[in-house]
Parts: C-alpha cells; structure tokens; sequence
C-alpha cells in the first residue's frame, strides 16, 4: 500500500525501492485510495498492476481506465459504471470485489453474497475481469484477535455463496489482511497481504517494536537568550521564569510538525538531550528551551521524531501526545519538508 504518498514518505522514491526489494517482478500490485495517485505511480514508470481501494465517484471513471487501474466495487452501480466505462474505452478491465465483513465503509455485504454475486457476474458479462475478492479488517492491531477472526469467518461464508467461477477463467486472487493480520495470522491463507504501516516503521500491536524507517529533523535557525517574563508564541502562552536560552527551529505544524504537541509535553533532542518545546507551535517555526544545554549553535540539527545518541524520540510517543495514531503523524508530513533518503538507493544530493 503506497497511498497517500507512501505514508507521508514519499510514493515515488518508496515504490522504486519495493519494486527492487521484490524484483525482478516487483509487488504483485501496488494499492493506493485514489484515480490520481494511480496517476502518480503510473508517472514513475510502474507499468504493473494498481489496485484503487477507495471508493471511486462515477466521474472519474474514465480516467481511472485511461490510468489502467483496477477499481476496488462496493456495489451494483459502481460495476454498471465500471463496465459502462469499458465499453467506452474498448477494453476490459479489471476490478477487485470488496466484501463488507464489519468495517462499515464500503463493500457488499457479507450475508447475501448469494444474491449480489450472480448479479455482479452477469453485468461484468465479458467487459470487466473480477480479479480478486477482498475484505477489510476493523481491529487486526487490538491486543483481542477474535473479532478479525470472526470478519474472516464471514468472508469465508461469503466466498462459499458466490457463483462457482466459470472454468477457463483466470482463478480470482483473494486477499483480507493489512500489517496486523499479515504479520499476527499470517495473512489468513489468501493469496495477497496488503501491508502498509508496517513498510513505514508503525506500530501494528500491542507487542510489536519496529524498527523505525522515519527520522522527523530541522536545523536551529535562531538562539535567542531571554530574561525573566519573556513570552513566545501566540497566545503567549509560555512565559520564562529565569533567564532562559531558546532555539527556534525551521519547523511548524506546516510541515506536519503536528501542533497539539506544544501543550502535551512535546520534546526536541538537540545534541543528544530531550528539551522542553515551549509555547504553542506555530505554521512555520517551533520554540524549544536549550536553557543548560551549553554547546547548542545556529545550524545544528534538532530531532523531533528520531534517535539522537542516546535518546529517542519514536513516532508512537509523539502521535500518543497528541491523542493520535502512527498513521496521522506520518501522513501528516507535508511537501514542504524535504525528503533525504539514506542508503545505497538514495537519489544523488
Ligand atoms: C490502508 C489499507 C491497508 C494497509 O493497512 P495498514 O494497517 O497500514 O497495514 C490495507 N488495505 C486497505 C484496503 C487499505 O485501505
């Protein structure tokens, strides 16, 4: 799963290294929620399969088939479209049917899977190709796995109530697990696992330690010291109560430095020691207090998210303060932030 730009991480440069990590094929498909960021990795060069898992609205079909990317269907409409979208182009194409097991959002529900099936097979006819049948799981990172177990029930009952498929035809692939179940049932015996989070350095339970792959940096672009009853920020909500020494650094909840850190105890490493983020967090700048940290310098580089010597500052820590998940904090970075990459497949800086 690449949407929404790679967890924040960056699609092009993350769908380049996963397709070297599992070539010479690459992925069996990428999957991202929109037409355009289908768009997007087509632009990179990926001429394989894209599945789109968001629900589509009907005007963007035709371009979802000059993309080529496969449509996630949730109900009859979305096939009619989809194969009417077909027709237009001249081509066949391709589609992956989502049973609604308990998430709620999208999909044809689980209990009539009889009655939908035959229908969907009929409109499909000889425009579309089912390509797989999937499900979404609700709680696969709660530390109780019997509800994710009990969705996978009612997928398999529902795959039992579909028409037996037509022989000759391509056998459809069939995949329900994101991170969580990939990783705590082993991806329940389909053909596919969806993993997302788990590429990007997230949590996906109560157990799991990963490994970070995010590090969240800006440089000190001011040292200012300051005497007793200084304020910083709007709303000045922070005022000194000594003389202080402050470091603002190039970073603001405009880069996805998320702002509810300020008043939840958020913390800055600045040569390898936690300090205090002081007053609220502005769009483009960040204030810490460096009071006692002697050897602080314009320049130097400040870890928000990250290992700094000894100390650490993990994505699980900052999203917990801001009352959030992993997921936000890394979708939450922004454009403006660039993005170094490390290792042997890092572009030239
Ligand atoms: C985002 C998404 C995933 C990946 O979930 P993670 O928890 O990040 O592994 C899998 N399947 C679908 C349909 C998704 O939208």
């Amino acid at each position: 799963m690449v949407k929404a730009d790679a967890y924040g991480m960056g699609m092009p440069f993350v769908a380049r290294a996963l397709r070297k990590v599992l070539a010479p094929e690459g992925p069996w498909a990428f999957g991202v929620a929109a037409v355009c960021e289908g768009e997007a990795l087509r632009a990179t060069g990926w001429g394989g399969r894209i599945v789109v898992f968001s629900p589509v609205p009907p005007g963007e079909y035709p371009r979802a088939a000059r993309a080529g990317v496969a449509l996630a269907l949730s109900d009859l409409d979305a096939v009619h479209g989809w194969a009417e979208a077909a027709r237009t182009a001249g081509e066949v194409l391709p589609f992956h049917l989502e049973i609604d097991t308990g998430m709620g959002r999208s999909g044809f529900p689980w209990e009539r899977a009889g009655v939908w099936g035959t229908e969907v097979e009929r409109v499909a006819g000889d425009r579309l190709c089912w390509e797989g049948t999937f499900t979404h799981f609700h709680s696969a990172d709660e530390p109780d796995l019997a509800p994710t177990d009990a969705q996978w029930g009612r997928f398999r009952e529902a795959l039992r109530s579909l028409p037996s498929p037509v022989v000759g035809v391509p056998r459809r692939v069939t995949h329900v697990a994101n991170s969580a179940a990939a990783l705590r049932r082993d991806g329940y015996a389909c053909d596919l696992v969806r993993p997302g989070i788990a590429l990007y350095g997230g949590s996906t339970g109560p157990d799991d330690r990963p490994v970070p792959v995010a590090s969240l940096r800006a440089r000190v672009a001011l040292l200012r010291d300051v005497a007793p009853g200084a304020t910083v920020g709007y709303g000045a909500t922070y005022t000194a109560r000594r003389p202080e020494r402050w470091a603002t650094l190039a970073i603001g909840y405009g880069d996805g430095l998320p702002r509810a850190l300020g008043p939840a105890g958020g913390r800055a490493l600045l040569c390898g020691q936690a300090v205090p983020i002081i007053g609220r967090i502005s769009m483009d700048v960040a204030v810490v207090d460096v009071t006692g940290v002697a050897e602080v310098a314009v320049g130097q580089i400040a870890t928000l998210i990250g290992r700094d010597g000894q100390a650490e500052i993990t994505v699980s820590e900052v999203a917990e303060r801001c009352g959030t998940i992993a997921y936000e904090i890394l979708a939450g970075l922004m454009p403006r932030l660039p993005r170094v990459y490390l290792g042997s497949d890092a572009p030239a800086r």
